[in-house]
């Protein structure tokens, strides 16, 4: 089978490092702006960057109920930092305007870990990750507050849930996007490929 081709969704925030992080993990990795584009993906990735600015462009670039409905779909999709609040069903503290995707039964907190200034690298142990802990980078994190029966935690650091998945959907606090260390990648590029094959892995 061919490479799965993977979106990253590209309004705002580290785009250029999950492409190459994505190409390394052996997927196609395109920029996603335009709901054409992302028709055309088998699978999303939605970035760390800011993710108030992510969701007013989102409704803007008339991306937001694509992304909706693709995800309800089951399309595979992995978001970092501001890319997992994306996936968040609730916000505990959005800021006005603020929209998610939503597909993962969470609460987050964003701007949980403190400031920019605050930002900090941590080992953390991810299920379904074998090997060393990944190096999480946290920067202006958010925290998973809680999780419903459907979402799985993957992972916590400090008492708090740091990785989550839920079906096809996954989420990190943190940046795995910047340490090249692509297993994370890896990981999700084997979900994207089960997907196609008509398996969840
Ligand atoms: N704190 C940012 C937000 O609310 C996320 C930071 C990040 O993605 N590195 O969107």
């Amino acid at each position: 089978m061919t490479a799965p081709v993977i979106g990253v969704l590209a309004l705002q925030g580290d785009v250029r490092e999950h492409l190459v992080a994505l190409a390394a993990a052996d997927a196609v990795a395109r920029p996603v702006r335009r709901p054409e584009e992302l028709a055309e993906a088998d699978g999303l990735v939605i970035p760390g960057g800011e993710s108030t600015t992510i969701s007013k462009l989102a409704v803007l670039f008339g991306l937001m109920e694509p992304l909706r409905a693709r995800v309800r779909a089951g399309m595979p999709v992995y978001g970092t930092c501001a890319g997992m609040i994306m996936l968040a069903d609730k916000i505990l503290d959005p800021r006005s305007g603020q929209e998610t995707v939503g597909g993962i039964d969470m609460i987050v907190r964003r701007n949980a870990f403190g400031r920019q200034n605050e930002s900090f690298e941590a080992a953390v142990e991810v299920k379904g990750i074998s090997g060393d802990p990944v190096e999480g980078v946290f920067i202006r994190a958010p925290w998973v507050e809680s999780v419903g029966a459907s979402a799985e935690v993957l992972a916590e650091h400090g008492g708090h849930i740091v990785a989550v998945r839920q079906g096809n959907a996954l989420a990190t606090s943190f940046h795995p996007e910047l340490t090249g260390d692509h297993r994370v990648h890896r990981l999700f590029t084997d979900m994207v490929r089960a997907s196609r094959r008509g398996e969840s892995l």
